[in-house]
């Protein structure tokens, strides 16, 4: 086991760095102001190969894995230059349709999603299920060759910049139960579909929208993968997503820090700086600590997936990838509620970010599955007790 990353890693790691540095908070904060998408920094982020780099060489993309995507998303965020769809439109829909896509589905959506000129978001809850992903009711009939998909879905992010939804429904005769996931990519201008902002309180440059679905109709060969297939083929893109969100997390704490820090070492309002006093410091030494933690559980579940250690063999990629989803949420909480407490007053300006980023870390250890369901999944699975619901 080597704790390093190797040398194409940290090139990457620097690379990405740089680009985040370069359009900085300051960046995400004009456009969440003006409600606009971060679309300079997406497409130069593409156009540099980092949106694809988990993608098939032959398909425009990289031919790295989940480790580097990962990367990219870290330090654009630690650089407050989160790209929130990196999450849904290459990890999820880019590695979904990588593995289960016919080729020409391949062909179709992964040089676009890698270059950045097209975007895929993923809808997967709905109003009534909620965390109970077994109790979605989206629909899909056959007629014909077609088929007809009805349904609801809510906080949705992207769809108004994505060309299609990875759209997670059931069949009709397998419309109750355990559910048996049927994925459709739907192009966003299709008849029948309607999406609706819904305002939110959170400083993201994406939005997160309403779908309504009534008979859309859709060919044959919008279907993504197998109609009668297991779970696993929508698990290839939630593990990823575990990933990425905790990269995000991740991320957030190293800014939350970082500006803690800075801060700190710079304000003096008794003669020395404000780090020196341990009310201060010892709790942003333990975030330190509890942030590398969480990196290294990214580390392990992204190294893990690459590795293949997610099939119907192992849990092992799902395992970790939940334990640093968990954890990674857990201290970017606690790194951008100690960032404001080192501020004072100057965590709500809006110059420093901080009190912004509360709302935003908080998502954390909602979605995209939430912290409880995460512990459920650990009691579960990894301590094999009883389930109560
Ligand atoms: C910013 C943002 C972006 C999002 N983007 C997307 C997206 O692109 N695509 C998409 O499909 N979804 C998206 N979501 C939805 C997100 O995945 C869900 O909000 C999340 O899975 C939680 O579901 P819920 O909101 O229905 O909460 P609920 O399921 O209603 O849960 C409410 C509370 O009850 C708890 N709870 C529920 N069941 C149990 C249980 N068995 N044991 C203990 N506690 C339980 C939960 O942990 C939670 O604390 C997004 C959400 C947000 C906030």
């Amino acid at each position: 086991m080597d704790f390093r990353e190797n040398d194409e890693q940290q090139a990457l790691r620097k690379a990405a760095a740089e680009l985040g540095a370069r359009y900085g908070y300051e960046y995400t904060r004009r456009k969440v102001r003006s409600g606009e998408h971060p679309d300079e920094l997406w497409l130069e982020a593409g156009k540099l190969g980092f949106l694809g780099v988990n993608l098939p060489e032959q398909y425009g993309g990289g031919g790295g894995g989940m480790y580097e995507l990962a990367i990219v998303e870290e330090e654009l965020t630690a650089a407050g230059a989160s790209l929130l769809m990196m999450v849904v439109s290459p990890a999820i829909c880019g590695t979904v349709i990588g593995r289960y896509g016919t080729e020409e589905q391949k062909r179709r959506w992964l040089p676009g999603i890698a270059d950045g000129s097209e975007i895929m978001a993923f809808a997967i809850t709905e109003p009534d299920a909620g965390s109970n992903s077994h109790n979605i009711a989206t629909t899909a009939r056959r007629d014909g060759d077609d088929w007809l998909v009805s349904g609801r879905k809510i906080y949705i992010s992207g769809v108004d910049r994505a060309a299609a939804v990875l759209v997670v429904a059931r069949t009709e005769d397998a419309r109750t139960g355990r559910l048996k996931p049927v994925l459709f990519a739907m192009p966003t201008d299709a008849a029948g579909l309607e999406y609706r902002a819904i305002d939110m309180d959170i400083a993201w440059t994406d939005k997160q929208f309403l779908l309504f679905m009534d008979d859309v109709r859709l060919p044959a060969d919008a279907l993504v993968g197998a109609a009668d297939a297991a779970l696993a083929q929508l698990f290839a893109g939630l593990n990823p997503e575990r990933i990425m969100a905790a990269s995000v997390s991740v991320g957030i704490a190293r800014y939350a820090l970082d500006t803690a820090v800075a801060y700190a070492q710079q304000r003096a309002v008794w003669g020395q700086p404000i780090g020196a006093h341990q009310g201060l410091a010892h709790p942003l030494a333990q975030i330190k600590i509890e942030l590398e933690q969480a990196k290294l559980m990214m580390q392990k579940a992204a190294s893990l997936y690459d590795s293949g250690e997610d099939s119907a063999n192992s849990m092992a990629a799902g395992e970790a990838a939940n334990m640093a989803k968990y954890a990674a949420a857990e201290v970017a909480v606690r790194a951008t509620d100690q960032g404001v407490q080192t501020l004072g007053g100057n965590a709500f300006a809006s110059e420093y970010g901080l009190a912004a980023l509360l709302a935003t870390a908080r998502v954390g250890r909602v979605a995209p599955v939430s912290r409880e369901m995460v512990l459920n999944f650990v009691a579960q699975s990894s301590l094999g007790l009883p389930r109560s619901y």
